[in-house]
């Protein structure tokens, strides 16, 4: 999963507060066809307000709801748990465009642009996402369903199986079977190791952020600027999407497997940076990376790491830390160890337990531990 950046937990407080209104400010105003397709689109994006989802059969088309338990591809984009159309206080359809439906011409399709931002009492405006969404209409001028960008823009990207992944990417990539088929050694050990079944998943990839948006329906969203690899998992569609990593990306493979058991536990995303690093850094080199960040900042009280904000976006301290965690116990004990971490509720039982210390010390601790585990490497 992506990054939290202090930046988002704030404007959430912000947002959570001031659920906005939803405009509508585009050119061809007067068409019965385009009016149905944005009184749809505002009704759908006004279930989100309330903090709920809306009943997604109502909106999408039989063959996608039976598919996925959330056919939206844009819901998650910004945050894994925060819905990417509760950004922001301004909400404006602003694009309203009418084409025949390429696949089946006795259609036609509604095609809208939303920008969800905010602007404050400087009058700047923050963005935080720009979606497309596509309106299927009959020949009668009724609304049927959204469609998937994906499938309106399927011409664009092609489609490789491997096993019980399938990956679906842009025709531009050259799609690298070495890469592909190490994921699946490193996935069939996991299985083994941990006992769990193959689990058959859909595998979206693109080089880059901006291309993912894209493949999603999203011409901008909030972090889309970032270079870094990253991705996320949706556990219950079995999907992952994934950018600037290729076709190997294992920390959200692991997120299909540990979450549905493990989520709740404090310790699982650590877990999965152990076993799968993370923003493209193996578990080691992000060994490495908080060993210079502790040098660069001696003042971090690790102590304190289940609230510490980093100083480095691509350092997340708190799944390190946890990671840290996984692989003492795992040296020592193998997944059965790691197994029992993962009941933990919290980490004042668990570093009591399983460390013999209290909190004042976990400084010390983990700080010699990561020292340990970096002059190892070398
Ligand atoms: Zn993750």
């Amino acid at each position: 999963m992506k990054p939290n950046f202090i930046l988002i937990l704030t404007i959430l407080f912000f947002s959570n507060k001031i659920q906005g209104q939803i405009h509508s400010n585009f050119v061809n105003k007067n068409d019965k066809e385009i009016q149905n397709a944005v009184e749809f689109h505002k009704k759908y994006l006004s279930e989100f307000q309330n903090g709920s989802t809306p009943n997604y059969s109502k909106y999408w088309h039989k063959k996608d709801c039976e598919k996925y338990k959330n056919p939206d591809a844009i819901v998650y984009s910004i945050s894994s748990d925060y819905p990417t159309y509760n950004f922001g206080n301004q909400k404006t359809i602003f694009y309203a465009r009418k084409n025949k439906d390429k696949n089946d011409k006795t259609h036609t399709i509604i095609h809208l642009k939303t920008l969800f931002g905010d602007i404050d009492s400087l009058q700047k405006i923050t963005i935080f996402a720009i979606t497309n969404h596509y309106i299927k209409i009959d020949n009668l001028g009724n609304v049927l369903n959204f469609v998937r960008p994906f499938e309106i823009h399927k011409d664009l990207y092609t489609t490789t199986q491997n096993k019980n992944i399938t990956y679906h990417y842009p025709k531009h990539i050259i799609f690298n079977p070495e890469k592909s088929d190490n994921l699946i050694v490193q996935i069939r050990k996991f299985e083994k190791e941990w006992e769990f079944n193959p689990i058959n998943f859909e595998y979206f990839f693109t080089n880059t952020q901006d291309e993912l948006g894209e493949m999603k329906g999203l011409d901008y969203f909030l972090g889309m600027e970032q270079s870094t690899p990253s991705g996320m998992a949706f556990p219950d569609e079995k999907i992952i999407y994934c950018s600037g990593n290729g076709e190997g990306y294992l920390h959200e493979v692991l997120h299909l497997y540990l979450n549905p058991l493990y989520e709740n536990s404090p310790v699982n995303h650590g877990l999965i940076y152990y076993l799968g690093g993370s923003l493209g850094y193996n578990f080691d080199e992000l060994i490495q990376k908080m060993n210079d960040y502790l040098v660069k900042y001696p003042e971090t009280n690790l102590s304190e790491f289940e609230n510490i904000f980093t100083k480095d976006i691509t350092l997340n301290i708190y799944n390190v830390v946890t990671g840290l965690l996984c692989k003492i116990i795992y040296e020592k004990e193998g997944v059965n160890g790691v197994k029992r971490l993962l009941k933990y509720k919290n980490f004042t039982d668990l570093f009591k337990i399983e460390f013999k210390i209290n909190k004042k010390d976990w400084d010390f601790f983990l700080k010699t531990n990561f020292k340990k585990y970096s002059s190892n490497k070398k």
